[in-house]
């Protein structure tokens, strides 16, 4: 299994102030078992969409990649992303989001955690 990780910093809006952005990526990078981790402004604008469907067309042939996107909530990233996704060619599974929002660079490498931890184990897996 490969991971990379996509951080959105949602034009530094209120729900993420409690997270330091950039210390975020290096944490992640060394807790946790990822190729990398990356900062963007926000994810959902013309130019993070171009982005994220790069590095999830890089998963393109590799079911066994994953892309967790630590932004907004689940339900929204799912439908922000939807078309991103479509455009790539992946399954959508390959997207991992994270709600990254009201809590501290611990906080969101616990979340992130406990999904790996679910692609690890299929069985767990949310459907
Ligand atoms: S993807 Fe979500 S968190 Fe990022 S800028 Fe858009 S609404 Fe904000």
């Amino acid at each position: 299994m490969k991971v990379k990780t996509l951080i959105c910093n949602c034009k530094n809006q209120d729900p993420f102030r409690l997270a330091d952005m950039n210390s975020l990526p290096f944490d992640i990078e060394s807790e946790l078992d990822v190729a990398y981790a990356a900062v963007h402004p926000q994810l959902c604008g013309p130019g993070g969409k171009e982005l994220l469907e790069d590095v999830l067309r890089s998963a393109e042939d590799d079911p066994d990649t994953f892309v967790v996107v630590c932004a907004c909530d689940e339900p929204t990233q799912r439908k922000l992303f939807r078309k991103v996704v479509q455009n790539a060619e992946v399954d959508e599974k390959q997207l991992v989001p994270v709600d990254a929002r009201n809590t501290t660079n611990d906080g969101i490498l616990e979340r992130i955690r406990e999904r790996l931890h679910e692609l690890a184990n299929p069985k767990k897996r949310r459907h």
